[in-house]
C-alpha cells in the first residue's frame, strides 16, 4: 500500500526541480531519495563546475549546495551562480556538516538564503525547502505582475500620448467638461479659434453658456441621452462665439472619466459655412422656380376658366391634378423661402401688445373652410390674455397647427384651440382627435422636411416645413413649442410664451 502511494506520488508532476551538489555520493543519494519520495525532481552532481553548467543549461527551482568541496567550494559556486543573469534568482541553501568550519556570514554574503546541517533532519530539510520555494514562487508571481503592470502603464501612457496629440492637433474644436457642472477643464486650439476666447477666459466656465439660448434645452437633452447611452453623435446645435456670432455645429459627446470625475468629451464640427451655402442654394433655386411656377399656374387657371375652349372630362381631371401639384410646389417654394428668411433674420419679429382672443378667433375663421371640407369641427376655448407678440407671425403659426390638426383627423373628429395662463406664461394648445404621432417622431417633426410618413406630402399636400417654421417663430418670441401624442387617439401641440 505504502509503495503504491509512493509510486503515485512519483508519477505526479514534480513539486519542484532541485539541484543538489555534494562531493559525497552517499549524502547525495540520501538527499535525493528523501526528496524524490516527497515528490521533488532531484538532479544530483558532485562537482561545482558540473553544477554550474547544469544550472545554466536548465535552471532549477532551488539549489542545495555543500559548503566543503574540493576544486571549487560552495561559497565560490554560489558567487558564480549569483553573477549570472540566468541563475541569479535561484534560491541557494547551503549544506554544512556538524563540526565543519561553516562561515554563515560568508554564506549569506555569497548569496545563500539559508543553510541546513548534516546529518539531515528530514522534517527540517523539507520545511526549509518548502519555505524558500514558496518565497521563490511569490517572487516570480510578483515579478510577473510587475512586468504586466509596467506593460499596462506603458500602453496607457502611449494611449494618453496619442490622445493628447490628437486633441491638440485636431482641426475640430474639442472640449472636456465635467458632466455635472459643465465646467471646462480643457479645450484645444480649434475650440479657441471657433469661440474667439482665450484659454484663460474659458477654463473653469460652464460650457452650456456657449450654446445659444435656443439650443440650451436641446443641449440638456443631448447630455441626458449621453448619460444613458454613453455617447451621442452629430447633434445640430447653435454655438455663440465671443463676438456674438451664432455658429451651427454638429456636436458629438462621449462620457469619459478623468481623475475619478465623470466628464464629457465634446467634439464639434463647425458647419456654419456649409449651412449658409446650402441655404443660399435652396433659396436661389426657389427664387428661380417661383417665376415660372407662377406663370404656369396662371396658364392652368386660364385653361380651367374655359375661356380657351371647353375641355373634355378627362382633360378637366388631368388639369385638376396639374393645378393641385403646382399649388403644392408653390407652397413648398414659399415655405422654403419663408423659413430661410426667418432663420437668416431677413423677416424680423415685431412684437406689439396684443389681445390673444381676436387672434385666436381669426385663426379659427381662417381655417373654417378647410375644416368644413374635411368634416372636422374646430372648437375655440379662448381666455382673455394680453401679451407682446407679432400677430401676423403668430397667426401663421396657429393656422399651421390648425391645418395640420384638420389634415390628420378623420371626418367627424374635433380640433380644439385653447389658451390659458400658467404662472408667468401663456399656454396655447391645439388638440386634435386624429391619427397621433409615434413617440420617436415627436421631436424630429419640428425639423425641416421631416414627416411621419413619406407619403404625407403627396397625400396631404404638405411640405414638411410647417412645423420648422412654427418652431422658429415661437423661439423668436422666446417661447417653446412641443407636442404630446397618443397613437390613434390624437395629438396636442403646446406653445408656451412668456407674458412679459
Ligand atoms: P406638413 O406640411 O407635412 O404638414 P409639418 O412640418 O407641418 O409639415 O408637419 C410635419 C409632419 O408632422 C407631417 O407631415 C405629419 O407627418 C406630422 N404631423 C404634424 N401635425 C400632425 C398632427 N396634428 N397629427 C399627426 N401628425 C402630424
Amino acid at each position: 500500500m505504502f509503495a503504491k502511494l509512493m509510486s503515485r506520488e512519483r508519477n505526479q508532476t514534480p513539486k519542484a526541480d532541485i539541484l543538489a551538489i555534494d562531493d559525497t555520493p552517499e549524502n547525495l543519494a540520501l538527499l535525493s531519495q528523501m526528496l524524490t519520495e516527497k515528490g521533488y525532481k532531484v538532479r544530483s552532481v558532485t562537482k561545482g563546475s558540473t553544477a554550474l553548467r547544469g544550472a545554466k543549461a536548465a535552471p532549477p527551482d532551488l539549489i542545495l549546495l555543500d559548503v566543503k568541496m574540493p576544486e571549487m567550494n560552495g561559497y565560490e559556486v554560489c558567487r558564480y551562480l549569483k553573477a549570472d543573469e540566468r541563475t541569479r534568482n535561484i534560491p541557494v541553501i547551503f549544506i554544512s556538516a556538524l563540526g565543519d568550519v561553516f562561515d554563515k556570514v560568508k554564506a549569506f554574503q555569497a548569496g545563500g538564503v539559508d543553510y541546513i546541517t548534516k546529518p539531515f533532519q528530514v522534517e527540517e530539510v523539507l520545511a526549509r525547502l518548502d519555505t524558500h520555494l514558496t518565497i521563490r514562487n511569490l517572487q516570480l508571481k510578483l515579478q510577473a505582475q510587475n512586468t504586466q503592470l509596467q506593460q499596462e502603464i506603458a500602453e496607457k501612457t502611449a494611449a494618453e500620448d496619442k490622445f493628447a496629440k490628437a486633441f491638440r492637433s485636431c482641426p475640430n474644436p474639442i472640449a472636456i467638461a465635467t458632466y455635472e457642472s459643465g465646467h471646462l477643464l480643457e479645450v484645444n486650439k480649434s475650440f479657441l479659434q471657433m469661440s474667439g476666447y482665450s484659454e484663460a477666459e474659458v477654463i473653469g466656465k460652464d460650457i452650456s453658456q456657449y450654446y445659444s439660448f435656443s439650443a440650451s434645452e436641446k443641449y440638456d437633452q443631448v447630455l441626458q441621452k449621453c448619460q444613458t447611452e454613453n455617447f451621442v453623435r452629430n447633434q445640430e446645435l447653435e454655438f455663440q462665439s465671443k463676438s456674438g456670432q451664432i455658429k451651427t455645429i454638429l456636436l458629438s459627446l462621449e462620457l469619459i472619466e478623468l481623475g475619478g470625475t465623470k466628464c464629457t468629451l465634446q467634439i464639434m464640427n463647425d458647419i456654419t459655412e456649409r449651412k449658409r451655402l446650402e441655404n443660399e442654394f435652396i433659396s436661389l433655386v426657389s427664387h428661380e422656380l417661383r417665376t415660372p411656377m407662377t406663370s404656369t399656374i396662371g396658364a392652368l387657371d386660364l385653361l380651367n376658366s374655359g375661356q380657351l375652349g371647353t375641355l373634355s372630362d378627362r382633360g378637366q381631371q388631368i388639369l385638376k391634378v396639374a393645378i393641385r401639384n403646382i399649388e403644392r410646389l408653390i407652397r413648398l417654394v414659399n415655405d422654403i423661402l419663408d423659413l430661410e428668411r426667418i432663420k437668416s433674420g431677413k423677416i424680423t419679429i415685431e412684437p406689439v401688445n396684443c389681445d390673444l382672443v381676436p387672434l385666436l378667433i381669426q385663426a379659427t375663421e381662417t381655417m373654417q373652410a378647410m375644416a368644413e371640407k374635411a368634416q372636422v369641427q374646430v372648437l375655440l376655448e379662448p381666455s382673455t390674455v394680453s401679451l407682446r407678440l407679432d400677430p401676423d407671425r403668430m397667426l401663421q403659426t396657429l393656422t399651421n397647427l390648425l391645418s395640420n390638426g384638420i389634415k390628420f383627423t378623420e371626418p367627424g373628429g374635433i380640433v380644439k384651440l385653447k389658451a390659458s395662463v400658467n404662472g408667468d406664461r401663456c399656454q396655447i394648445t391645439v388638440q386634435d382627435t386624429g391619427r397621433g404621432i409615434p413617440e420617436d417622431k415627436l421631436e424630429s417633426i419640428f425639423e425641416r422636411f421631416h414627416q411621419v410618413d413619406a407619403s404625407d406630402s403627396r397625400s396631404k399636400g404638405g411640405t414638411g416645413l410647417g412645423l420648422a417654421i412654427c418652431r422658429h417663430i415661437v423661439e423668436r418670441h422666446n417661447g417653446k413649442i412641443w407636442v404630446e401624442s397618443v397613437l390613434g387617439k390624437g395629438s396636442t401641440f403646446y406653445i408656451s410664451l412668456p407674458l412679459n
